[in-house]
Protein backbone atom coordinates (compact mmCIF):
# COMPACT_ATOMS: atom_id res chain seq x y z
CA UNK A 1 0.00 0.00 0.00
CA UNK A 2 2.97 2.08 0.56
CA UNK A 3 5.96 1.59 -2.48
CA UNK A 4 9.08 3.99 -2.05
CA UNK A 5 11.50 3.71 -5.03
CA UNK A 6 14.93 4.98 -4.65
CA UNK A 7 13.84 8.32 -3.05
CA UNK A 8 16.40 10.91 -2.98
CA UNK A 9 16.15 14.35 -0.73
CA UNK A 10 18.52 17.15 -0.05
CA UNK A 11 18.24 20.13 2.13
CA UNK A 12 21.03 22.10 0.15
CA UNK A 13 24.14 20.50 -0.11
CA UNK A 14 23.02 17.95 2.58
CA UNK A 15 22.46 14.57 1.16
CA UNK A 16 19.55 13.13 3.80
CA UNK A 17 18.04 10.47 1.54
CA UNK A 18 20.50 8.25 -0.68
CA UNK A 19 18.35 6.14 -2.00
CA UNK A 20 15.55 4.83 -0.16
CA UNK A 21 13.54 1.52 -1.53
CA UNK A 22 10.92 1.01 0.74
CA UNK A 23 7.24 -0.99 1.19
CA UNK A 24 4.65 -1.53 3.37
CA UNK A 25 1.81 -4.10 1.99
CA UNK A 26 -2.01 -4.16 3.55
CA UNK A 27 -2.38 -4.71 7.07
CA UNK A 28 0.82 -5.00 7.71
CA UNK A 29 3.31 -2.79 10.71
CA UNK A 30 6.59 -1.44 9.66
CA UNK A 31 8.90 0.15 12.31
CA UNK A 32 11.81 2.56 11.60
CA UNK A 33 14.85 2.55 13.58
CA UNK A 34 17.90 3.78 13.66
CA UNK A 35 19.91 6.89 14.86
CA UNK A 36 19.06 10.87 15.37
CA UNK A 37 19.63 12.51 12.17
CA UNK A 38 19.56 8.81 9.93
CA UNK A 39 16.63 10.62 7.98
CA UNK A 40 13.45 8.51 9.43
CA UNK A 41 11.48 11.70 9.85
CA UNK A 42 12.44 12.95 6.20
CA UNK A 43 10.95 9.72 4.70
CA UNK A 44 7.87 10.05 6.55
CA UNK A 45 7.18 13.35 5.47
CA UNK A 46 8.61 12.21 1.98
CA UNK A 47 5.73 9.57 2.08
CA UNK A 48 2.33 11.84 2.87
CA UNK A 49 4.32 14.99 0.55
CA UNK A 50 5.08 16.93 3.37
CA UNK A 51 8.74 17.16 1.62
CA UNK A 52 9.10 17.11 -1.64
CA UNK A 53 11.63 14.56 -3.00
CA UNK A 54 14.49 15.08 -5.21
CA UNK A 55 13.99 12.22 -7.20
CA UNK A 56 12.33 8.60 -6.55
CA UNK A 57 8.66 8.06 -6.84
CA UNK A 58 6.46 6.96 -4.04
CA UNK A 59 2.74 5.53 -4.38
CA UNK A 60 0.30 5.44 -1.20
CA UNK A 61 -2.73 3.78 -2.04
CA UNK A 62 -2.58 3.43 -5.41
CA UNK A 63 -1.72 7.58 -5.82
CA UNK A 64 1.71 8.25 -7.23
CA UNK A 65 2.61 11.36 -4.74
CA UNK A 66 5.60 12.43 -6.81
CA UNK A 67 3.40 12.63 -10.25
CA UNK A 68 3.31 15.99 -10.63
CA UNK A 69 -0.08 16.08 -11.73
CA UNK A 70 -1.51 14.32 -9.04
CA UNK A 71 -4.37 15.96 -6.31
CA UNK A 72 -2.55 15.95 -3.74
CA UNK A 73 -5.18 16.66 -1.18
CA UNK A 74 -7.27 13.85 -2.80
CA UNK A 75 -4.25 11.81 -2.22
CA UNK A 76 -3.17 12.70 1.24
CA UNK A 77 -6.75 11.76 2.34
CA UNK A 78 -5.64 7.98 2.72
CA UNK A 79 -2.86 8.76 5.03
CA UNK A 80 -2.98 9.39 8.74
CA UNK A 81 -0.32 10.90 10.56
CA UNK A 82 0.55 11.32 14.13
CA UNK A 83 3.87 13.23 15.04
CA UNK A 84 6.22 13.73 18.46
CA UNK A 85 4.16 16.78 19.11
CA UNK A 86 0.19 16.73 19.24
CA UNK A 87 -0.48 19.07 16.76
CA UNK A 88 -4.38 19.66 18.18
CA UNK A 89 -6.62 22.65 17.72
CA UNK A 90 -5.86 24.47 21.05
CA UNK A 91 -8.75 26.35 21.06
CA UNK A 92 -11.49 23.57 20.22
CA UNK A 93 -13.00 21.06 21.80
CA UNK A 94 -11.73 17.14 21.93
CA UNK A 95 -14.91 16.56 20.15
CA UNK A 96 -14.40 19.43 17.39
CA UNK A 97 -10.64 18.14 17.07
CA UNK A 98 -11.77 14.83 15.60
CA UNK A 99 -14.81 15.99 13.27
CA UNK A 100 -13.91 19.50 11.97
CA UNK A 101 -11.77 17.77 8.89
CA UNK A 102 -14.37 15.20 8.79
CA UNK A 103 -17.35 17.82 7.70
CA UNK A 104 -14.48 19.95 6.01
CA UNK A 105 -12.56 17.49 4.24
CA UNK A 106 -14.65 14.29 3.80
CA UNK A 107 -18.66 15.95 3.23
CA UNK A 108 -19.58 14.37 6.33
CA UNK A 109 -23.19 15.97 8.05
CA UNK A 110 -22.68 16.39 12.03
CA UNK A 111 -24.23 13.97 13.15
CA UNK A 112 -22.14 11.02 11.69
CA UNK A 113 -19.33 12.84 12.20
CA UNK A 114 -19.96 12.66 15.90
CA UNK A 115 -21.14 9.40 15.70
CA UNK A 116 -17.28 8.30 13.91
CA UNK A 117 -15.90 10.94 16.92
CA UNK A 118 -17.21 9.04 19.61
CA UNK A 119 -16.55 5.88 18.30
CA UNK A 120 -12.49 6.59 17.65
CA UNK A 121 -12.38 8.56 21.25
CA UNK A 122 -13.87 5.17 23.21
CA UNK A 123 -11.36 3.08 20.92
CA UNK A 124 -8.18 4.92 22.39
CA UNK A 125 -10.44 5.18 25.94
CA UNK A 126 -11.01 8.84 25.61
CA UNK A 127 -14.40 8.18 25.40
CA UNK A 128 -15.82 10.63 28.75
CA UNK A 129 -13.27 13.18 27.61
CA UNK A 130 -14.59 15.00 24.29
CA UNK A 131 -15.71 18.09 26.06
CA UNK A 132 -12.69 18.55 27.20
CA UNK A 133 -9.46 21.28 25.83
CA UNK A 134 -6.32 19.77 24.48
CA UNK A 135 -5.20 21.65 27.29
CA UNK A 136 -6.94 20.30 30.25
CA UNK A 137 -5.93 16.87 29.39
CA UNK A 138 -2.44 14.93 29.88
CA UNK A 139 0.10 14.72 27.06
CA UNK A 140 -0.64 11.17 26.73
CA UNK A 141 -4.41 11.63 26.47
CA UNK A 142 -3.17 14.21 24.02
CA UNK A 143 -1.85 11.79 21.60
CA UNK A 144 -4.13 9.38 21.89
CA UNK A 145 -6.76 12.50 21.22
CA UNK A 146 -4.65 13.10 17.76
CA UNK A 147 -4.46 9.17 16.68
CA UNK A 148 -8.42 9.26 17.28
CA UNK A 149 -8.81 12.51 14.98
CA UNK A 150 -6.79 10.61 12.22
CA UNK A 151 -8.70 7.55 12.81
CA UNK A 152 -11.80 9.54 12.16
CA UNK A 153 -10.40 10.20 8.24
CA UNK A 154 -10.62 6.45 7.35
CA UNK A 155 -6.82 6.31 6.41
CA UNK A 156 -5.51 3.60 4.51
CA UNK A 157 -2.24 3.85 6.17
CA UNK A 158 -1.43 5.45 9.65
CA UNK A 159 2.21 6.74 9.53
CA UNK A 160 3.94 7.53 13.75
CA UNK A 161 6.79 9.55 14.15
CA UNK A 162 8.13 8.99 17.47
CA UNK A 163 4.66 9.18 18.81
CA UNK A 164 5.66 8.46 22.27
CA UNK A 165 9.17 10.54 22.42
CA UNK A 166 7.68 13.74 24.39
CA UNK A 167 5.98 12.24 26.45
CA UNK A 168 6.59 11.31 30.31
CA UNK A 169 7.88 7.95 30.82
CA UNK A 170 4.34 6.53 32.45
CA UNK A 171 2.43 7.80 30.03
CA UNK A 172 4.15 5.72 27.47
CA UNK A 173 2.28 2.89 27.89
CA UNK A 174 -1.33 3.76 27.24
CA UNK A 175 0.05 5.65 23.88
CA UNK A 176 1.97 2.20 22.71
CA UNK A 177 -1.07 -0.08 23.66
CA UNK A 178 -3.91 2.02 21.53
CA UNK A 179 -1.17 1.50 18.99
CA UNK A 180 -0.72 -2.40 19.34
CA UNK A 181 -4.57 -2.84 19.40
CA UNK A 182 -4.60 -0.82 15.87
CA UNK A 183 -2.14 -3.30 14.61
CA UNK A 184 -4.04 -6.39 16.11
CA UNK A 185 -7.26 -5.05 14.28
CA UNK A 186 -5.23 -4.62 10.73
CA UNK A 187 -4.49 -1.26 10.52
CA UNK A 188 -1.70 -0.79 8.06
CA UNK A 189 1.21 0.83 9.62
CA UNK A 190 4.42 2.66 9.41
CA UNK A 191 6.13 3.92 12.61
CA UNK A 192 9.35 5.49 13.36
CA UNK A 193 9.91 4.31 16.78
CA UNK A 194 12.62 4.43 19.63
CA UNK A 195 10.72 1.93 21.34
CA UNK A 196 12.91 -1.27 20.28
CA UNK A 197 10.25 -3.90 22.58
CA UNK A 198 7.43 -2.14 20.95
CA UNK A 199 9.37 -2.93 17.25
CA UNK A 200 10.01 -6.63 18.81
CA UNK A 201 6.42 -7.50 19.39
CA UNK A 202 4.35 -5.34 16.93
CA UNK A 203 6.25 -5.11 13.43
CA UNK A 204 5.63 -7.83 10.99
CA UNK A 205 9.36 -5.89 9.20
CA UNK A 206 11.80 -3.28 10.74
CA UNK A 207 14.15 -1.28 8.93
CA UNK A 208 16.88 0.48 10.22
CA UNK A 209 18.26 3.63 8.66
CA UNK A 210 21.51 4.77 8.61
CA UNK A 211 22.88 8.24 6.96
CA UNK A 212 20.11 8.04 4.62
CA UNK A 213 19.99 4.34 3.86
CA UNK A 214 18.06 1.36 5.21
CA UNK A 215 21.19 -0.80 6.34
CA UNK A 216 19.29 -3.86 7.09
CA UNK A 217 15.83 -4.59 7.08
CA UNK A 218 13.82 -8.10 8.43
CA UNK A 219 11.16 -9.86 10.75
CA UNK A 220 12.17 -7.96 13.90
CA UNK A 221 13.50 -11.47 15.65
CA UNK A 222 16.25 -10.76 12.87
CA UNK A 223 16.89 -6.84 12.64
CA UNK A 224 16.71 -6.08 16.34
CA UNK A 225 17.49 -9.99 17.49
CA UNK A 226 20.00 -11.28 15.62
CA UNK A 227 21.68 -8.09 13.17
CA UNK A 228 23.93 -8.75 10.42
CA UNK A 229 25.11 -5.57 10.25
CA UNK A 230 27.56 -4.55 12.30
CA UNK A 231 26.09 -0.73 12.10
CA UNK A 232 22.98 -2.06 13.30
CA UNK A 233 24.79 -3.65 16.18
CA UNK A 234 26.29 -0.92 17.27
CA UNK A 235 23.44 1.14 17.30
CA UNK A 236 20.94 -1.30 19.33
CA UNK A 237 24.02 -1.57 21.91
CA UNK A 238 23.60 2.00 22.37
CA UNK A 239 19.52 1.95 22.96
CA UNK A 240 18.80 -1.28 24.42
P1 LIG B 1 15.68 12.06 14.93
O1 LIG B 1 15.81 10.65 15.42
O2 LIG B 1 16.53 13.00 15.72
O3 LIG B 1 14.26 12.51 14.82
P2 LIG B 1 15.72 11.64 12.06
O4 LIG B 1 16.29 10.33 11.68
O5 LIG B 1 14.25 11.78 12.07
O6 LIG B 1 16.33 12.08 13.45
P3 LIG B 1 15.62 13.77 10.13
O7 LIG B 1 14.76 14.66 10.93
O8 LIG B 1 14.99 13.08 8.97
O9 LIG B 1 16.34 12.70 11.05
O10 LIG B 1 16.84 14.65 9.64
C1 LIG B 1 17.88 14.15 8.83
C2 LIG B 1 18.84 15.27 8.52
O11 LIG B 1 18.19 16.23 7.72
C3 LIG B 1 19.37 16.01 9.74
O12 LIG B 1 20.74 16.28 9.52
C4 LIG B 1 18.55 17.28 9.75
O13 LIG B 1 19.29 18.32 10.33
C5 LIG B 1 18.31 17.53 8.29
N1 LIG B 1 17.03 18.23 8.03
C6 LIG B 1 15.79 17.77 8.31
N2 LIG B 1 14.84 18.63 7.93
C7 LIG B 1 15.50 19.70 7.40
C8 LIG B 1 15.07 20.94 6.80
N3 LIG B 1 13.77 21.25 6.68
N4 LIG B 1 16.02 21.78 6.36
C9 LIG B 1 17.35 21.45 6.47
N5 LIG B 1 17.81 20.31 7.00
C10 LIG B 1 16.90 19.42 7.46
MG1 LIG C 1 12.87 12.38 13.50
Amino acid sequence: IVEVRDLHKSFGALRVLKGIDMSVRRGEVVCVIGPSGSGKSTLLRCVNLLEEPNSGTVVVNGYELTDPDIDIDRARRGIGMVFQGFNLFGHLSVLENLTVAQRKVLKRDKAEADRIARENLAKVGLAEKERSMPAQLSGGQQQRVAIARALSMDPAVMLFDEPTSALDPELVGDVLAVMRQLAEEGMTMLVVTHEMQFAREVADKVLFMDDGAVVEEGPPAQVIGDPREERTRSFLSRVL
